[in-house]
């Protein structure tokens, strides 16, 4: 176990408390995830419209990168994907009914080619029995 020091409480802590920083000397921070936290918060506080604006101008300057990033995980991940999502409708099995409600009622062009889709293949399918 390795423990810095945080150059701002002092405390010394095991090195997994201090996030990772590439062009440190030791790869890691000099100030503890909670002492970083707290001074992002600070930092916040004083000015939310600077942070804000950053991050927005970052999603828009990433934005091509980050679907790029999206759709390869989603590519090389689906059997973690569909689990995602069968949580997700799990967890969330009104609102995913009232969106779908919702579309329907947007999108009856959509609906009625779907049903009519559906119907033309039961006809053409051999019965049964
Ligand atoms: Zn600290």
């Amino acid at each position: 176990m390795y423990l810095k020091q945080c150059n701002e409480c002092k405390i010394e802590k095991n090195i997994i408390y201090f996030s990772k920083r590439k062009i440190s000397k030791d790869g890691h921070r000099s100030k503890c995830r909670g002492c970083n936290n707290i001074r992002r918060q600070k930092k916040y506080k004083l000015n939310p419209g600077h942070i804000k604006e950053k991050s927005i101008l970052y999603y828009y300057e990433n934005v091509e990168q980050r679907k790029q990033a999206t759709s390869n995980y989603r590519k090389n991940n689906p059997e973690k994907i569909k689990i995602l999502m069968q949580k997700w409708l799990h967890e969330n099995r009104e609102h995913h009914n009232k969106r779908s409600t919702l579309w329907a009622k947007n999108h009856p062009d959509i609906v009625n080619a779907r049903v009519a889709k559906r119907s033309a293949k039961k006809s053409n399918e051999p019965l049964i029995g």
